[in-house]
């Protein structure tokens, strides 16, 4: 299944109008709409798909932003922190856990289908042409901005894993191709959370409910039933077909960094291009994007054109590719034993396998996670973490 990434000219990578437009690929940007968010608007309105929701995630998961800035932002206790924790709760679990997050996570998914695939789906889900308005929009959106509301996420995960029984990998592995905030560790764990592999409940939405958050008046459709009854009978004709899904990654073509044993590296991964971090020091500065990675976490072209135009936003940032273990390993070796200058990496869960030595990544909730294992829930998570009062 992992394809070998094909290269393509990083002046061909075009970040296209629509999405340069609703999400600038910039720090300034992130910046600006977090001090235009309102949290008591968005406590009252956020499951709505018109609601006052902060769009912030491209720019968190990029590390262009950090949590402990929007919460210094936005307050540390009403629903808002409670969603950032909900970030945080995702990343600690993919630390603690590894790649265990990509296997079901307390038990196998209920209701997977016998012909699942790990990159099959329901074609009409694909292709938007359910002929649920609020589906179709939301792949429309999927595809063309490379954002979707968080609650048209729940439904498009519900019908896939359970009204069609696909596997959630494949839906995790769609996500991730599009969403400009695609990240591992939230994307697989909410797709578990919604399937029922990492949850006690799965979660289903009926056409009410569709209708009541995204102003459609739909009737007749396959979601149109007593939620109690969703589940009753066969797979629904529309979602009958399935598809392979087709993601093929278009890696910007770049050689590897050239790292001069004189000059102290500081290297950087996707989720990490934080402005701030060590910001006054002299070193030489490279982002690292990893073929095996996306071999494995295909990326579409317009989230790598927003990568490398966001990557602006670290003065002096150049960017490679390369495997980290070979970039990194001779030079972290020399530099401890003190032939070359030295070089060092902010920590992720997914650059676990980098050589040498790391910084934290700042978090406003997760240091306060004393235990070794991961939260089995977020309300575990959140009773330990959480601001007293909260
Ligand atoms: C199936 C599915 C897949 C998802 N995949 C991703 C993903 O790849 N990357 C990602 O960042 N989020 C993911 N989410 C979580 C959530 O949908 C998005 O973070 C949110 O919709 C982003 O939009 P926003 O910034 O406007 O969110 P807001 O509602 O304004 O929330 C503010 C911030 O809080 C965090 N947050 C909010 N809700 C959640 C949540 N449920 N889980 C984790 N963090 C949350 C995000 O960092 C978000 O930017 C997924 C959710 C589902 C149901």
């Amino acid at each position: 299944m992992e394809a070998i990434p094909t290269r393509t000219d990083p002046a061909a990578l075009r970040l296209p109008a629509a999405v340069a437009a609703a999400f600038p690929p910039s720090r300034a940007a992130g910046l600006a709409r977090l001090a235009g968010v309102d949290p008591a608007m968005y406590a009252r309105t956020r499951n709505h798909l018109r609601g006052g929701v902060t769009r912030l995630s491209p720019y968190l998961t990029h590390g262009l932003l950090s949590v402990p800035e929007a919460i210094a932002a936005v307050g540390a206790d009403g629903k808002l922190a409670q969603e950032l924790a909900w970030r945080e709760f995702f990343q600690l679990v993919h630390a603690r856990e590894g790649a265990g997050i990509l296997r079901d996570r307390f038990r196998r998914q209920p209701r997977l289908a016998p012909d699942a695939g790990p990159r099959r789906l329901p074609r009409a889900l694909v292709e938007g042409r359910t002929g649920i308005e609020a589906l179709d929009a939301a792949v429309r959106s999927l595809v063309d901005t490379g954002y979707v509301h968080n609650h048209a996420r729940m439904w498009l995960a519900a019908t896939a894993c359970h009204l069609a029984g696909a596997d959630w990998r494949a839906g995790a592995a769609w996500f991730q191709f599009h969403l400009l905030d695609g990240d591992l560790a939230s994307n697989a764990l909410s797709w578990q959370w919604v399937a029922g592999s990492g949850s006690a409940k799965a979660y289903l939405a009926d056409q009410a409910n569709l209708n009541r958050f995204a102003d459609t008046r739909q009737q007749g459709t396959f979601l149109d039933r007593p939620h109690d009854d969703l589940l009753a009978g066969p797979v629904p004709e529309e979602l009958l077909d399935s598809v392979e899904l087709d993601l093929p990654v278009a890696l910007p073509d770049l050689p590897p960094p050239t790292l001069d044993p004189r000059r102290p590296a500081l290297l950087y991964h996707p989720w990490g291009l934080d402005p701030t971090w060590r910001a006054d020091e002299d070193a030489d500065r490279w982002l690292l994007l990893e073929p095996a990675f996306f071999a494995r976490h295909p990326w579409s072209a317009t989230r790598f054109a927003w990568l490398l135009a966001a990557a602006a936003s670290v003065p002096g940032l150049r960017v490679a590719i390369g495997d980290a273990r070979e970039v990194l390993a001779n030079r972290v070796a020399a530099a401890q034993r003190g032939d070359a200058a030295p070089v060092r990496h902010r920590a992720h869960p997914a650059a676990a396998h980098w050589p040498g030595p790391r910084d934290p990544l700042p978090t406003a909730f997760a240091h306060r996670w004393a235990a070794d294992a991961a939260p089995r829930s977020f309300s575990a998570f959140w009773r330990e973490v959480a601001p007293r009062g909260s």
